[in-house]
């Protein structure tokens, strides 16, 4: 079921949680886009010639300076988000300079030369190795979600490599990038790290005004178009999209800590997480057990504003209340019952944590990325039922098994086709940055965090130093002897190796002979 989208505030210009005016942010003209493109790039190749420690040193005065900072950035992400400042301390500052740190550690083995093993029979007197080199300057493309952790998976490693960086706030939360920009030129040297403000056509402006790598993280459709515009122009793209998420209770979970868990990670952020448990798939043995303590548990949280501390913020736009609805409103008119939440609060965008039970396969809430605070639960007759509801899906970020029984969570958390398998948590590798956070499906095969992430922030340059005396013995001329040694190297790879050595050194010899003769002696 769809109703027809009613007319919305301009995205950013109210608070989320009480509607109040928010001064509005100057949106950047392409040429300014370019301009703040060709800073980054003239302040690059200093930085990226400033020995590895020096960087990461950097990124370890960033990360306190943000600590330090906190009170401001709180602020701001207050009155962006609706959030409480607790609720933004917890979920995007607090882990700011152990992020950088873990970081530091991942950047040393993912940038670091590779030696290439070369046989010596094979290629005699050479040597190779591959180096990391920097894309130049990187643009960051974050959604409004997280708006300040949303950039440190790619801010951080993007520095560590050497590049420049480019990052574009949604327009929903200009104010974070720009104070992370901003705190970026307190510890590092001056033009590296811009912002640019606006739209969509501000983030596709990027891409045509000559950045050198993308990194996008937001929506199925628009990752799809960033990506397009990427591969036209043959820069490297890595998009993180969407995702719908299920978790898997079976019978013998222990109880508590599994709905303590899952409420945390369905109605954490109100739900607007990417990884967010969207579906739950429980058990039918405890499915009455289970559904009832997520009722009870639900029906205790807070949405901000209020008195004391709130758990959740409000929804962050009109829009995304709009949707959240749209979901409720389907899933009931197919035959799930609201048990707890499912209205409004009446505070800004707030809406209820809901709990929703008996879902079905064919409602939107169950098929659709919702990202709002509600849990929906599907009664299943058994774990193999789960599996293939779970992989019967549009997306595939996280999925995760809850059991006492781990090699058996292990066993099933392993046969989700997603890009992150749990058993017993779900999401917490999101600000790992040693765990590869990345999908299939429409959720995109984009990886951040770990070294897998590297291909986004630097390219390799293999390099390969040819101390030989002697000519390769494929060189020019053809002659009766090439066709003898080849058949040599044929009869070595495929039968005895003693025997054609035997062959191949006299030959070796006569065409070495040869091919100088041919370069002149
Ligand atoms: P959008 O795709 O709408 O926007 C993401 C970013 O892209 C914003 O900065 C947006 O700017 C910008 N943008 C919009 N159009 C274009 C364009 N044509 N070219 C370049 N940039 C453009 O996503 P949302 O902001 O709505 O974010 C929510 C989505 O992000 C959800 O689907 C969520 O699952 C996903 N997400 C995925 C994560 C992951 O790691 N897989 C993590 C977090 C969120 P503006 O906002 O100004 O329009």
């Amino acid at each position: 079921m769809s109703t027809p989208a009613p007319t919305f505030p301009a995205p950013g210009t109210v608070r989320p949680d009480d509607g109040r005016p928010l001064p509005a942010v100057p949106y950047a003209t392409r040429e300014e886009v370019r301009a703040a493109i060709e800073r980054a790039r003239a302040a690059q190749p200093a930085w990226a010639a400033t020995p590895l420690a020096q960087r990461q040193a950097a990124m370890l005065a960033l990360g306190r300076i943000i600590l330090e900072r906190r009170a401001e950035i709180l602020e701001i992400l207050n009155a962006e988000t609706g959030r409480s400042p607790l609720e933004c301390l917890v979920s995007e500052v607090i882990g700011t300079l152990d992020f950088a740190r873990s970081a530091n550690k991942v950047a040393a083995a993912a940038l670091a030369t590779e030696k290439v093993p070369l046989s010596m029979l094979d290629h005699p007197g050479k040597r190779a190795y591959i180096e990391a080199l920097p894309h130049g300057v990187v643009g960051i493309i974050a959604p409004w979600n997280y708006p300040l952790i949303n950039f440190y998976k790619h801010l951080f490693p993007a520095l560590l490599a050497g590049n420049g960086v480019v990052l574009k706030p949604s327009e929903s939360c200009p104010r974070t990038g720009a104070w992370l920009a901003a705190r970026c030129a307190d510890v590092l040297p001056k033009d590296l790290v811009q912002v640019v403000q606006g739209a969509g056509d501000v983030g596709a402006a990027l891409l045509t005004e000559g950045i050198d790598s993308i990194t996008f993280t937001g929506s199925v459709a628009t990752g799809r178009k960033v990506s397009a515009l990427a591969g036209e122009r043959l820069v490297p793209c890595t998009a993180e999209l969407g995702g719908k998420d299920a978790a898997i209770v079976l019978a013998d979970c222990d109880l508590g800590r599994t709905v303590a868990g899952i409420v945390y990670w369905s109605i954490h952020n109100a739900g607007q997480n990417c990884a967010s448990v969207e579906r739950v798939y429980v058990e039918a043995a405890i499915a009455d057990a289970f559904v009832q303590r997520c009722v009870a548990a639900v029906g205790k949280l807070r949405v901000a504003p209020q008195e004391g501390i709130a758990d959740i913020g409000p929804l962050h736009t009109a829009p995304q209340l709009w949707l959240v609805e749209q979901h409720v409103a389907d899933a009931v008119q197919r035959g799930a019952t609201v048990l707890v939440g499912g209205t409004r609060t009446g505070s800004g965008w707030g809406y209820a944590p809901t709990v929703l039970d008996g879902c079905t396969h064919d409602m939107r809430v169950i098929r659709e990325e919702t990202f709002g605070p509600v849990l929906a639960i599907v009664r299943v007759k058994d774990a193999e039922e789960a599996v293939r509801l779970t992989n019967d899906s549009g997306y595939g970020l996280n999925g995760s098994v809850w059991t006492k029984d781990v090699a058996r969570g292990e066993a099933l958390a392993r046969r989700l086709h997603v890009g992150v398998s749990l058993v017993n948590n779900h999401a917490i590798p999101a600000i790992m940055p040693e765990m590869p956070w990345t999908g299939v499906r429409g959720t995109g095969p984009g990886v951040a965090n770990s070294r897998h992430a590297y291909p986004a922030y630097v390219r390799r340059r293999g390099v390969l130093v040819d101390s030989n005396r002697q000519p390769d013995p494929w060189w020019f001329p053809a002659d009766a002897n090439l066709a003898a040694f080849a058949d040599a190297v044929v009869q070595r790879s495929i039968g005895s190796m003693v025997g054609a050595l035997l062959k191949l050194l006299p030959l070796l010899g006569k065409r070495q002979k040869a091919i100088r003769e041919f370069g002149g002696g």
